[in-house]
């Protein structure tokens, strides 16, 4: 594989779209099948909806099949006590990889991998970070794939490997993982250093008056999956001295995408492998390309677990479009995640509103911080805790109230709290908190 070719695979990423819409019509009617022989979840489901395998003749009829969400999922695991929610369509004997998801809005399900599925999983994240600019011969790294081995950070790193790069896997022991990255890696001369917890990342960096660039003279870029703002990317970049690449990817699904070098902060979606739609949240009805709804996925390739028509209560917008890096496939923008989000007065605030207006203040960037959900929604004002890594004096509460409220429209509260008062998921800062 030449390293200057733009694509992992040209002959896929750059198919015409009708060639595409054969090749994603073909599947579909194949995993459509698949479930409802196999996946006592399915059958069921489809039977409600008196959808049969037989309706759907082409990707256009997708819309026939019915819509579904992790609460469908947990009430099938809850009557059947099948930890797999019903959705399993080989024998459990034949699951090489058995895992759960990161459980982010509730209990974790249970997914699985056969033989088949891994392969084809580990081609798809080749993809995804040949596009974000993983090369053979390159050298990364990524502890999470020992400590995390659940998620999709071992496909990361297996993609990686497929390309024909190194991945350094050594986990941090008692250090923190921006030590284990700068200095017990320092002489690996990493090319691409793929980071975890930024915040704590930055913090160090700075603290330290650390140049990552003297450690690992090489450095290319940094790269992650996060709900990326721009304030998140500005201050990643000063803070590194190289450019950040933002990917994506669902615990649940196997789910790589990443941007191109025109499409960020727009994520290239493989259309072949992942069928996108956006809907209404309430109605579910389907919503034209181009407006912001909830992003729905249709897996078109797994044969142990895959899911159909599944909610991934994020709220996007899809261009399909051609793109100037030469891939036809779907360019996805992240506007935020349902779960952290507050609806105030007639508008839907996301957290990633309120980082762009917290974290563009010296004292307050890069804080962790939190949305205050009041038990009924919609609520009248904006309640936003934060912490300040900066100095903290008179008046930066009204202050941060004041530019809140002015760039959202809507009225806000600021309260400044200690690091203890701000609730710590398994992977990531929880940005919304219910009040009691
Ligand atoms: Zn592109």
């Amino acid at each position: 594989m030449e390293s200057s070719q733009k694509h992992w695979n040209p002959a896929v990423e750059t198919m015409s779209r009708d060639k595409l819409r054969d090749l994603q019509s073909e599947r579909l009617i194949q995993q459509v099948q698949r479930v409802y022989e196999n996946s006592p979840f399915f059958r069921e489901f489809y039977d409600a909806a008196k959808v049969k395998p037989s309706d759907i003749r082409s990707i256009d009829d997708i819309s026939k099949l019915p819509i579904m969400g992790k609460d469908d999922l947990r009430d099938f695991r809850a009557k059947s006590g099948d930890p797999f929610c019903g959705t399993l369509c080989v024998p459990v004997a034949d699951l090489i990889k058995i895992h759960k998801s990161t459980g982010t809005s509730g209990t974790p399900n249970t997914f699985g991998l056969n033989q088949a599925d891994w392969d084809q999983a580990t081609e798809n994240f080749a993809r995804m970070l040949w596009r974000t600019g993983i090369r053979p011969g390159f050298r990364t790294n990524n502890w999470l794939e020992a400590a995390m081995t659940w998620h999709g950070y071992s496909m990361t790193a297996w993609g990686a490997r497929k390309i024909g790069a190194t991945v350094f896997t050594l986990e941090p022991d008692n250090r923190s993982v921006v030590q284990t990255n700068l200095e017990l890696l320092a002489g690996a001369d990493l090319n691409a250093i793929f980071i975890y917890h930024p915040e704590i990342e930055v913090g160090y960096i700075r603290q330290k008056q650390i140049k990552p660039k003297e450690i690992h003279p090489n450095l290319q870029f940094i790269y992650s999956a996060f709900l990326c703002t721009d304030a998140r990317r500005r201050i990643l970049e000063e803070a590194w001295q190289v450019p950040y690449k933002n990917m994506g990817a669902s615990g649940d699904q196997y789910i790589p995408c990443s941007e191109c070098e025109y499409s960020a902060p727009a994520h290239h979606y493989l259309e072949d492998q992942f069928y996108v739609e956006t809907v209404d949240s309430d109605s579910l009805e389907r919503l034209p390309d181009g407006e912001e709804g909830e992003l729905v996925l249709t897996n078109l390739w797994a044969e142990a677990n895959p899911l159909l028509r599944y909610r991934m209560e994020d709220v996007v917008r899809i261009n399909r479009d051609p793109c100037e890096c030469g891939s036809t496939h779907a360019r996805v923008t992240y506007r935020g995640r349902y779960a952290w989000s507050v609806k105030v007065r007639d508008r839907r605030i996301f957290s990633d509103d309120v980082e762009n207006v917290i974290w563009s203040k010296p004292e307050t960037e890069f804080a962790a911080y939190q949305l205050v959900k009041s038990k009924t929604q919609p609520q009248e004002v904006l309640k936003v805790k934060t912490t300040v890594l900066g100095e903290n004096r008179p008046g930066l509460e009204s202050e941060l109230a004041a530019e809140l409220s002015e760039s959202l429209g809507v009225p806000a509260e600021v309260k400044i709290v200690d690091l203890t008062e701000i609730a710590v998921g398994t992977v990531k800062f929880v940005r919304v908190t219910t009040e009691e």
